[in-house]
């Protein structure tokens, strides 16, 4: 979504209030349809940083009486120390129990909005917490506070904006006309995080937290429908644990569901990113390949099935059993692609266990 189009503002010039409407609602559209969760936290921090030209912002989720750091966007300190350190700083969660303009915000619903946060006067309720501040070598001077509120007017979260910026660059008040705007946003970006949780409940295995049956099912569409279109092959993987049963019947069912976690995140700390990794079943577990053919991905799944074998499970040791099948070299429908699979798959456990099988 480009601004140029619509808001012919030049840099330095305040936009109109209707130019700020229209840029709200094309963001309000963007929010409701990333489906993607911790994509569409940034995103959030990301059109509030930009609505207000503020050097920081932190998207906070309320768990229980902690608010979590989601999202920790600070040009400064990234500069300065990394993605990755600053993420480190901001891995502890803040206390409701402890005094914060956040903490404040997630009790009360009500924003704050202050030039100085050094300049809380005597008589407000809230305090602004120094310790982040005193740590990190930094000067929090202009805040804006906002709650996120859901449809039922619970507080999920809170957004807090940090030194807004002018034309040349210096920290000045954030312009009262954007508070609202921002608790505008704020509220369609609650709707669109109980949206994207709801969606990732749905599609997801809750014992190993990978995607389940159904999500793949969709992929699997998706993926064909692209394949039909730019002609890019699709590879699905099926690895099923050899013997699974007896470590249930040997060692009791809550061992058996640890020895599947642990395979799930075997499997996923060693797949590329974009690769659809799913539990199709029992102690089936499927991963598309996107954009992979048949060679790449017997690499693939010779990677895996060594990094199983020699993996030392909490109760031992196990081994996966392979079927690959492969959009254009082994079938030409996507319907077909599980079936085929599936059978390299019986045919792996036939020759023996830890073989690979390919349609
Ligand atoms: P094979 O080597 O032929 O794959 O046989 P196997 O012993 O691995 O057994 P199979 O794949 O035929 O069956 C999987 C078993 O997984 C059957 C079922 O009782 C068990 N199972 C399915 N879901 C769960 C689960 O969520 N937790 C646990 N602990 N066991 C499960
Ligand atoms: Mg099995």
């Amino acid at each position: 979504m480009s601004d140029k189009a619509t808001d012919p503002t030049k840099p330095g010039d305040k936009p109109s209030v209707t130019q700020l409407l229209k840029r709200l609602i094309q963001v309000g559209i963007g929010l409701t349809s990333e489906r993607d969760l911790s994509t569409l936290l940034e995103r959030i921090v990301t059109e509030a940083r930009r609505f207000t030209n503020a050097e920081a912002g932190t998207l906070f989720l309320r768990e229980g009486d902690l608010l979590r750091f989601a999202v920790v966007q600070n040009d400064v300190l990234r500069e300065r120390m990394g993605e990755l350190e600053m993420r480190r700083q901001f891995a502890e969660p803040l206390r409701l129990s402890q005094p914060s303009l956040a903490g404040y915000v997630a009790e009360t619903a009500q924003p704050i909005c202050l030039p100085d946060a050094y300049g809380v006067p005597k008589s407000r309720p809230y305090v602004f917490n120094q310790d982040l501040d005193v740590r990190l070598h930094y000067q929090t001077g202009s805040v804006l506070v906002v709650p996120l509120q859901d449809a039922t007017r619970d507080v999920i979260g809170v957004l807090q904006l940090i030194n807004a910026r002018d034309a040349a660059g210096e920290v000045v008040p954030f312009d009262p006309e954007l508070e609202t705007l921002v608790q505008a946003l704020a509220s369609q970006a609650a709707v669109a995080i109980r949206n994207a949780r709801l969606e990732e409940l749905s599609f997801k295995d809750p014992l190993t937290a990978v995607y389940n049956r159904r999500y793949f099912m969709l992929r699997l569409e998706e993926e064909a429908r692209r394949h039909v279109r730019f002609a890019e092959p699709l590879s699905l993987v099926l690895f099923d644990i050899d013997g699974f049963k007896t470590i249930n019947d040997r060692l009791g069912h809550r061992a058996g569901d640890d020895a599947l976690k642990e395979t799930a995140q075997l499997i996923v700390t060693n797949s590329r990113s974009f690769s659809i990794v799913t539990r199709y079943g029992g102690d089936e577990f499927a991963v598309l390949l996107v954009n992979t053919s048949k060679s790449g991905a017997v690499k693939y799944a010779q990677r895996i099935r060594d990094v199983i074998e020699r993996h030392r499970f909490s109760h031992g040791q196990l081994t996966v059993s392979v079927g690959i099948a492969a959009l254009p070299d082994d079938v030409l429908a996507s319907e077909d692609l599980v079936p085929a699979a599936d059978r390299a798959l019986y045919v792996a456990k036939r020759v023996g266990r830890s073989t690979i099988e390919i349609a």
